[in-house]
């Protein structure tokens, strides 16, 4: 499990720069940076809508498809603790792993 703190507020499932989800995906097939990552898991907070209910999990199970990060094994994040980054998204595209480290580095 892995600690994770987000700053997309505009998500529907962020409350106070934490992520109310259990589990979230991050995706980054071939990545080598953190801007080639993304949470796709981000579901964009709409005007009206009611934020998640839930209280914010601080222990989230992390499945990341960022084959080439150091962290990841098996398609699972071991890092401790992340950040999710994208404080403006509107879509998932505009959000990144910023604690991405690439092998190669
Ligand atoms: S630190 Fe690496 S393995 Fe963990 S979620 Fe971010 S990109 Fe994926």
């Amino acid at each position: 499990m892995t600690r994770l703190d987000c700053t997309v507020t505009g998500c529907m499932y962020n409350k106070e720069k934490c992520c109310c989800k259990d589990n979230i995906q991050v995706e980054g097939d071939h990545a080598k940076h953190s801007r080639d990552t993304c949470c796709s898991s981000f579901r964009e907070q709409k005007e009206g809508m009611s934020n998640c209910v839930n209280y914010p999990t601080k222990d989230t199970d992390v499945a990341c498809k960022a084959t080439d990060c150091t962290f990841n094994e098996n398609c699972h994040c071991q890092a401790k603790h992340i950040g999710i980054a994208g404080g403006n998204a509107c879509e998932c595209q505009e959000t990144e792993c910023a604690t991405f480290r690439c092998k190669c580095d």
